[in-house]
């Protein structure tokens, strides 16, 4: 059974009005066609401002789709009431970047652990602290955090905080949106290996959200690879990274084998093409090294290359060999 499926979503954000003409609208996901299956984890990398953040808010509920068809767990979240959508958090849970910034600071951790219960009418005050100090010890913190402040944690502490917290619903979906960016590298390393713990133990469907290619391959079943608000790529793990037949991923998966010592970040030659007015045809051809003028002018469309791998490129039977022989030379 599918835990998420899209058809052809689209989101688009109206700008305001001043300075930009009264029409113009920023294309922050644009046709995007995906399935999630139970208990898989999806890997989702690409460019700051690709559309990463806004699939996974539109896939919450969070933020109503301008067309096309969300669904989580069977629920279509396209436009939810209250009701409906307090019942999708308990299916569905997001972590993001900032544990700082997901907590309340003026409440100890023990109380916005238990607020969560509150809200929802689940058990009394002493089941509650002690569901909540079970989340925590779940995630490697004592119970003494239960009296702590979030300013007396560190981040890499209080991101696993914020993860108990997600998970005291016992949701079947948790999407983490970069939740490792903004912390050192060791702690990004042990975060990411609860993760992928609690994953196997509550066979969690994960949507893991990150422009670090090492932080897909480590934790990702499937890798989809996103550019200007389309998916262009997505295959299984080791499809994706030995066997790669888009010019985008394959530009990636060069610039973060060339220099192993920086952090491998996502990025292509020149800069990104604004979102506002995006390219015609193939949105990546101002950078693609392969375009032609088919892909100026017509849209590629996903393919099917191979079963589960999906390319959206007119050229991908010559990216492979012409970019791979390029990287040997
Ligand atoms: Fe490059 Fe053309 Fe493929 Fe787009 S369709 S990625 S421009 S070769
Ligand atoms: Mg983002």
């Amino acid at each position: 059974r599918d835990v998420i499926v899209l058809d052809d979503a689209v989101k688009h954000f109206p700008l305001p009005r001043r300075g930009f003409r009264p029409r113009e609208r920023v294309h922050s996901i644009d046709g995007v066609t995906l399935r999630v299956r139970h208990g898989e984890v999806l890997g989702l990398v690409g460019e700051s401002g690709s559309g990463k953040s806004t699939l996974a808010r539109v896939v919450l509920g969070l933020t109503p789709t301008t067309s096309g068809r969300v669904a989580v767990d069977g629920v279509d979240v396209g436009h939810l009431s209250g009701a409906e959508r307090k019942r999708l958090t308990r299916t569905a849970q997001l972590v993001f970047q900032d544990p700082h910034a997901a907590m309340d600071p003026r409440m100890t951790i023990g109380e916005s652990l238990c607020s969560v219960f509150a809200q929802h009418g689940i058990g009394r005050k002493h089941q509650r602290v002690q569901a909540a100090s079970e989340a925590l010890a779940e995630v490697g913190l004592d119970q003494g955090y239960l009296d702590r402040y979030p300013a007396e944690c560190s981040g890499g502490q209080l991101q696993r905080v914020v993860i108990a917290r997600a998970l005291l619903l016992r949701p079947k979906l948790l999407i983490c949106d970069e939740p490792t960016s903004a912390l050192d590298a060791s702690v990004q390393a042990r975060i990411l290996n609860l993760l992928h713990r609690l994953r196997r133990d509550h066979q969690l469907t994960m949507v893991m959200i990150s422009h670090d290619l090492r932080v897909v391959r480590f934790i990702g079943d499937r890798i989809a690879v996103m550019y200007l608000g389309q998916i262009v790529e997505i295959a299984d793990r080791d499809v994706l990274f030995e066997r790669s037949c888009h010019p985008y991923t394959l530009t990636l998966l060069a610039s973060a084998g060339a220099c192993a010592q920086a952090p491998p970040e996502v990025t292509a030659t020149g800069e990104p093409p604004s979102p506002i007015h995006p390219p015609s045809g193939c949105r990546f051809h101002p950078r693609c090294p392969l375009a032609t003028e088919r892909c100026r002018s017509e849209v590629p469309q996903p393919q099917e290359i191979a079963p589960g791998h999906q390319v959206r490129c007119h050229h991908w039977n010559e990216a492979r060999i012409t970019l791979a022989t390029e990287e040997s030379r």
